[in-house]
């Protein structure tokens, strides 16, 4: 999948009192931070203007709308900038909105110091007025405060970024259903129109048939060179080589009809499999690997998700997955959950190399052993993310985990599987999620973290849940009832 090559814009709050000669210093370092911070974030930041009038900034606001490939705008008062000035640009803006508080200068220089230097460098006077406007306006935004070569200020920055990538990621996402919903399953379902309006889904659904024809007309040639790669990625440990060009085959179909629709994400069901001889296991598993999201079942609100979320992660292709929670280990002291699917986890989850293997699929109308890749999780701090439908609005429910080395071999478990603790402990963080309406399904991540899930569903304007190591059930029950009074008269 290309991703897109997302910039951010450095818009920097001034006015024209100061006269000239102030006014080229502002641009000029201005200039030199967007350069130097662009090396240590991981998308550009272009330094746009310095912005002296309400006219200039509702063009730089017109005109970062417009632009697909600004991501996000970054402002920052490096002198007063009255802020009525900014009312009828922001009230437009129609981007992810950071205002970074901070100073071109680390120290206050002793000697130096004197009137011209305070009128120059009042960037704690100006922040302020700058974040009250954006107050009143109740506008989404993040706040970072800082010296503006710290590294926990680029990290706070990048981190804002990649969940920006993802609003932007959002807007455009297009999932394409094979098959409806599991039969009776609630969780799964949503308003797909409710969807599109507040996340930008394009949610549409394809024929099993059609699949079937593309798969029909995949070449050997085809298959032979997604072989190869499977070989050079993962250990064959089955003799059913039939089975495994079988999931070659699926996973060029899916493929080919993804990308000439533009899908990043899809979902397909055990229960409507007409004409295939396999539920598509690998096949799904190396999408994923690639970048594409996946829901079992039906599930396109977690097959979105998780393609939001892998572009908002390390080189827009994270350690992101499909998940779901199968079973728990509750022996006091060492209580875990497992999490699994029938077979579709993404291997970015590995912590070894995954090994490809066939067996015996019950559920669904397989004819055939479905090949699949089988892996242990990586160890690490993690995040599970859920989004519901609440009827009316959608909610993101995440929580932290600690995946720890499976602490058993589960020598005839047929599939990938991670195991986890949840936060604040198993039990009391299971009461949470329950609470919650947390999913079955969720979107399991190393490398992107709740504040980022926060960040980006404060742009996306839907509803965020966060379960934390200081979460109890009682100040969640409360949370969850203030909310939903909050969210009905918004
Ligand atoms: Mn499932």
């Amino acid at each position: 999948m290309s991703a897109k090559s997302y910039k951010f814009w450095f818009v920097v709050g001034s006015q024209e009192l100061y006269g000239p000669e102030v006014l080229e210093t502002v641009a000029a370092r201005s200039a030199e931070m967007a350069a130097e911070l662009s090396r240590v974030l991981p998308y550009p930041l272009e330094y746009k203007v310095t912005a002296k009038s309400n006219r200039q900034i509702t063009e730089i606001v017109k005109e970062a709308n417009y632009d697909d490939s600004c991501a996000g705008i970054i402002t920052w008062c490096h002198t007063f900038s009255p802020s009525k000035m900014w009312i009828n640009g922001l009230a437009n803006l129609q981007k992810p909105y950071c205002h970074l508080a901070t100073q071109y200068n680390l120290e206050i220089p002793n000697d130096e110091i004197d009137m011209d230097f305070m009128n120059l460098n009042q960037a704690a006077h100006g922040d302020r007025e700058h974040g009250f406007i954006a107050a009143r306006l109740r506008m989404p935004r993040k706040v970072v405060a800082g010296y503006w070569k710290d590294e926990k200020v680029h990290r706070r920055l990048a981190d804002w970024m990649k969940a920006a990538v993802g609003a932007a990621v959002s807007k455009e996402m297009k999932v394409m259903r094979f098959g409806d919903n599991m039969r009776e399953v609630a969780v799964t379902e949503g308003d797909k129109v409710e969807t599109q309006i507040k996340l930008g889904w394009q949610v549409n659904t394809w024929a099993v048939g059609d699949l079937v024809k593309e798969m029909n007309a995949v070449t050997d040639a085809e298959i032979d060179a997604l072989m190869a790669e499977y070989t050079a990625s993962y250990d064959i440990a089955t003799e059913n080589i039939d089975a495994i060009k079988y999931q070659a085959r699926e996973e060029i179909a899916i493929k080919k009809m993804m990308d000439r629709e533009g899908c990043m994400a899809f979902s397909n069901t055990f229960q409507d499999l007409y004409g295939m001889e396999q539920l598509p296991g690998l096949a799904s598993q190396h999408l994923m690997a690639k970048g594409y999201g996946y829901g079992g079942e039906g599930d396109w609100k977690v097959a979105a998700l998780t393609a939001i979320m892998k572009a908002m992660g390390e080189k827009g292709n994270g350690a992101s997955a499909f998940m779901e929670d199968y079973t728990y280990h509750l022996v006091q002291g060492s209580e875990y959950s497992l999490g699994a699917h029938m077979l579709e986890v993404c291997p970015s989850l590995a912590a070894t190399k995954p090994r490809i293997e066939t067996h015996h699929l019950g559920i669904g109308m397989n004819e055939k052993d479905p090949a699949r890749l089988v892996f242990e999780g990586k160890e690490g701090d993690a995040i599970v993310a859920s989004l519901i439908d609440m009827g009316g609005r959608m909610r993101l429910i995440v929580q932290d985990i600690v995946c720890v080395k499976p602490i058993m071999t589960m020598p005839n478990l047929p599939v990938a599987r991670v195991m986890w603790r949840a936060m604040p402990d198993l039990t009391t963080g299971v009461e949470c999620w329950i609470t919650a309406g947390g999913a079955h399904h969720t979107v399991l991540s190393y490398d992107v973290s709740a504040e980022q899930m926060r960040d980006w569903a404060k742009m996306m304007d839907i509803e965020f849940v966060h379960i934390t190591k200081d979460t109890t059930p009682e100040k969640l029950e409360e949370e969850l009832f203030l909310k939903d009074l909050a969210w009905k008269l918004k």
